[in-house]
């Protein structure tokens, strides 16, 4: 652990540089590390962002064996279910937790695995499934099994989590009124954000698990500063009187983006991705989730806009929000389920329980930080 005070240092060896020879030894030492990769609710982005490391891959393979990596190699469950408990290094789980058998494979991952990554911000914050905790479950099947275009349905026939067949019965996981965070479910050890996390920070990571060179646990595997305090943009806290659409201006390629009325996430997200779509003259998403002292991200950035619009007028002003398309879906694109909104899903209070802060944490697995679904239950006086 190196220059931040929440992250991997930024300057950690590279496999095959000279800083690499503690790697070599740690290796010697512990024979090879033993992944596993998991996605859930998930869009495959995380999984493919394992393969962009190009030949760095080699390096992974020199210092890891996967035993489990559905998107790439056949596997069973029962295949895991069978390894010894702590017997795997490192589980990476990416994807939000949808469904039954999303935490069915959270509670085994965490039972197998001595060191549990949420990996990419699904895993980490909900991410963009956890949107659609704006619409209950119902209005997300009615829709899904009749609404579209494209569906033919007239029976009206939706899934069942069990159906009796003549071969025997049928079952299917269960579909959550929510999309939760991982560790919503299970004690966390290390948070690496990023949609998907960049190659840079999932090598560190591989590199540091292997050297034995990490953060405490608990830690967020990124800065501790803000995707603003990276970026090489020219700030003059100049004021907007409106705001674009991406497409409506040709932005100057020189000047912060937020000034010149494109809604850039920024303020209010973490940096750790070396500011990749400000560099591309394309605002900040917010992959990265907030910084440490940010409780919620999109009321963040909700006051950085209001602090930036030049006027005093009412009218005026709720024209300029106005134009702000899909306001939700801006501020709080990737970390719905860990909002004090929390969407529709929290509201109805269907929140699954606490188990995060009810589960023993196997020996060595840090704190886990509080949970939205441990909250909402607490708050209704522990119903669930
Ligand atoms: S974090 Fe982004 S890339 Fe990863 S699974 Fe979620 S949506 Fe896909
Ligand atoms: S608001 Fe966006 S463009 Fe402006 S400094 Fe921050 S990251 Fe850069």
């Amino acid at each position: 652990m190196t220059d931040t005070a929440h992250g991997l240092g930024a300057g950690g060896p590279a496999a095959g540089s000279p800083g690499a020879g503690a790697e070599d030894e740690a290796v010697q030492a512990r024979g090879k590390l033993k992944l596993a990769f998991f996605w859930a609710a998930a869009c495959g982005g995380c999984d493919v962002a394992v393969l962009d490391i190009h030949e760095k891959i080699l390096d992974v393979a020199a210092l890891a064996d996967i035993y489990l990596w559905p998107v790439a190699m056949d596997f069973k469950y029962k295949d895991v279910e069978a390894l010894p408990d702590r017997f795997l290094d490192v589980a990476f789980y990416n994807g939000a937790v949808r469904n039954s058998e999303q935490e069915h494979m959270a509670h085994l991952l965490r039972r197998k695995a001595k060191t549990l990554v949420a990996f990419g911000s699904c895993a980490c914050f909900g991410g963009i499934p956890s949107l659609a905790n704006l619409f209950d479950r119902e209005e997300i099947l009615d829709w899904v099994y009749g609404g579209t275009f494209s569906t033919e349905n007239p029976a009206g026939v939706r899934p069942q989590p069990r159906f009796t067949a003549p071969e025997g019965e049928l079952t299917l996981p269960e579909f959550y009124a929510g999309a939760y965070r991982l560790q919503d479910f299970v004690p966390v050890d290390y948070f690496l954000p990023g949609c998907p996390p960049t190659p840079e920070w999932i090598l560190k990571a591989v590199e540091a698990i292997a050297s034995g060179n990490l953060p405490p646990r608990g830690a967020v595997l990124a800065l501790d500063k803000t995707v603003c305090d990276t970026c090489p943009r020219e700030k003059t806290d100049k004021k907007v009187k409106e705001f674009h659409r991406h497409y409506e201006i040709i932005p100057d390629p020189e000047r912060c983006l937020l000034e010149q009325g494109l809604i850039c996430m920024g303020p209010a997200t973490r940096g750790g991705c070396g500011a990749l779509c400000p560099s591309a003259n394309m605002p900040c998403r917010g992959c990265y989730g907030p910084t440490r002292e940010v409780v919620d991200q999109g009321a963040k950035m909700l006051s950085a806009v209001a602090s930036i619009l030049d006027s005093d007028d009412e009218e005026e002003i709720r024209l300029a929000l106005a134009r702000i398309e899909d306001p939700a879906g801006t501020f709080w694109r990737f970390g719905m389920a860990a909002s004090l909104l929390g969407g529709r899903a929290f509201d109805a209070g269907s929140a699954p329980p606490d188990r995060a802060a009810s589960a023993t944490p196997p020996a060595g697995a840090g704190a886990t930080p509080p949970t939205r679904a441990g909250a909402d239950v607490a708050a209704r006086g522990g119903k669930k």
